[in-house]
């Protein structure tokens, strides 16, 4: 579905953010993109909407190319920024206008998501908080029906009922023809709904696996003892035990600690990207 290939980026002349980065993604699953600030990842998802261009290389939605900007490449996908400017008006008059770019909206859908997220239909939008305009953008990029819908930091500036309502909205609308792409740094927000976890750190992917095979490799524990084991790949400290993965031997589940994996990641990714070969 989406194809970068090779792709290379520099907001400088003399320092590459991207280089010659690979990267696919398929239809039918919530990927979770990870990363601490500055890592890329809005640099990325703007490439991807053909928001910037690459220096090099090449980024394809179902074989469209990102710097056509093309009708058949924009209607794939729907683009919710971390920052934005809602204009001056009421959401009726809002979905006048930009609800006929997408051939599949759903206004039924849309009235329903407002009315989970409890967002006022008479406001103007440019009157709510952050958090509400969060939530009518979200609620309007669903009822978009678009293939791909990129969120970035989408749980930025939601209160905790509404992340639990974005958590129910977001697993119940991802279908077979669909992919979500969630771009963040607040790992516990999205960690039960992701299918698939991409970490990446100064430009690169440093790691992309399901969940189904990150659950098959390595188990997530807590080691109530001094335990050494040759299976243990990290450990981390925790107020009264310490946290850590270790080779999946037994071949039974363990529930998997996102935020535990990341940070294992970021301080050796070849250590447990090697578990992942063959
Ligand atoms: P993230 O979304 O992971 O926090 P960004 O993609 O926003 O990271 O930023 C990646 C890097 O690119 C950072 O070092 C940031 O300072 C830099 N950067 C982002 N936007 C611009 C810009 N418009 N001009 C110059 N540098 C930028």
């Amino acid at each position: 579905m989406i194809k970068i290939e090779n792709l290379t980026f520099a907001y400088k002349k003399d320092s590459s953010l991207f280089k010659a980065l690979n990267l696919s993604i398929n239809p039918g699953q919530i990927h979770g993109l990870l990363g601490k600030n500055g890592a890329g990842k809005t640099t990325l998802l703007k490439l991807i909407a053909g928001l910037q261009y690459p220096k090099e290389g090449t980024i394809t939605i179902n074989d469209h190319s990102s710097t056509g900007r093309s009708p058949q490449y924009l209607s794939n996908y729907y683009y919710i920024a971390e920052e934005f400017n809602l204009p001056s008006i009421k959401i009726n008059s809002y979905l006048n206008i930009y609800a006929p770019f997408y051939k599949n909206f759903d206004k039924v859908a849309f009235n329903h998501y407002l009315e989970e997220f409890n967002i006022p239909k008479e406001n103007k939008l440019s009157k709510m908080s952050y958090g509400q305009k969060k939530k009518f953008l979200l609620s309007f990029g669903l009822a978009t029906n678009s293939k791909i819908l990129f969120m970035d930091e989408p749980t930025n500036g939601l209160d905790i009922p509404s992340k639990s309502t974005f958590r129910k909205l977001i697993a119940n609308n991802i279908t077979e023809e669909r992919a979500f792409i969630i771009s963040t740094h607040q790992i516990k927000d999205i960690e039960d709904m992701i299918d698939t976890v991409i970490i990446i750190e100064d430009g690169k992917i440093m790691f992309k696996q399901s969940m189904e095979d990150i659950s098959k490799k390595l188990s997530f524990k807590t080691l109530n003892t001094d335990e050494n084991s040759e299976n243990i790949l990290f450990t981390e400290d925790h107020i009264i035990n310490k946290r850590a993965i270790s080779i999946n031997s037994t071949k039974e589940d363990s529930p998997i600690d996102v935020e535990l994996l990341f940070n294992a990641v970021i301080s050796d990714h070849q250590k447990l990207t090697q578990q992942f070969k063959a």
